[in-house]
C-alpha cells in the first residue's frame, strides 16, 4: 500500500536510521535530530573525496616519553613516504594542540576496524608495542 503522505524514504547521513521525511523540510531525523536538506545529500554524494583514515595512540619514544602516533590508512593513489607524512604533520600543526601533533606517522593500508566500522585502538597500540619491543601506553 503506498502512503504518498509519508515523502520519501530517507537514510540519516548521520545516525544511518532509516525513515520517512513526511515532506517536511529541512528533513529531520526522528532518532538523532540531525536536519538535512536533500540538495545537501545530493551535492556531498557528487563531491565526497574520500579523506585518508587516521587514527592517533599515545606511544613511547626512543627515551620512554609519550607522544602521539598516527595511524594513517593511504588512501589509493596516496603514496607513504616522508612528503606525505610531513603534509600530514604540517596539516597537524595548524590545527591541533602541539600535545596531540603526531611526532610519528605510520603507513598502513588499513586500519583495523570491528564488524560495526569502529576503529580498534588496542590493536594500534598493540602494533606500536610489537614494533618497539616496550609496553603500550593507553
Ligand atoms: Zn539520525
Amino acid at each position: 500500500m503506498i502512503k504518498p503522505d509519508l515523502g520519501t524514504k530517507r537514510v540519516c547521513p548521520s545516525c544511518a536510521a532509516r525513515f520517512y521525511d513526511l515532506q517536511k523540510r529541512p528533513i529531520e531525523c526522528p532518532k538523532c535530530a540531525f536536519s538535512f536538506e536533500p540538495e545537501m545529500l545530493l551535492k556531498q554524494r557528487r563531491t565526497r573525496v574520500p579523506e585518508p583514515v587516521k587514527a592517533v595512540v599515545a606511544e613511547a619514544d626512543d627515551k620512554g616519553a609519550t607522544i602521539a602516533a598516527a595511524y594513517i590508512a593511504l588512501r589509493p593513489g596516496n603514496k607513504a613516504g616522508d612528503a606525505l607524512a610531513n603534509e600530514i604533520k604540517e596539516h597537524a600543526a595548524k590545527s591541533l594542540p602541539r600535545f596531540k601533533r603526531p611526532q610519528r606517522i605510520h603507513f598502513m593500508e588499513a586500519l583495523p576496524r570491528t564488524a560495526t566500522g569502529k576503529v580498534q585502538r588496542f590493536k594500534l597500540r598493540q602494533m606500536s608495542m610489537e614494533n618497539r619491543g616496550q609496553a603500550p601506553i593507553s
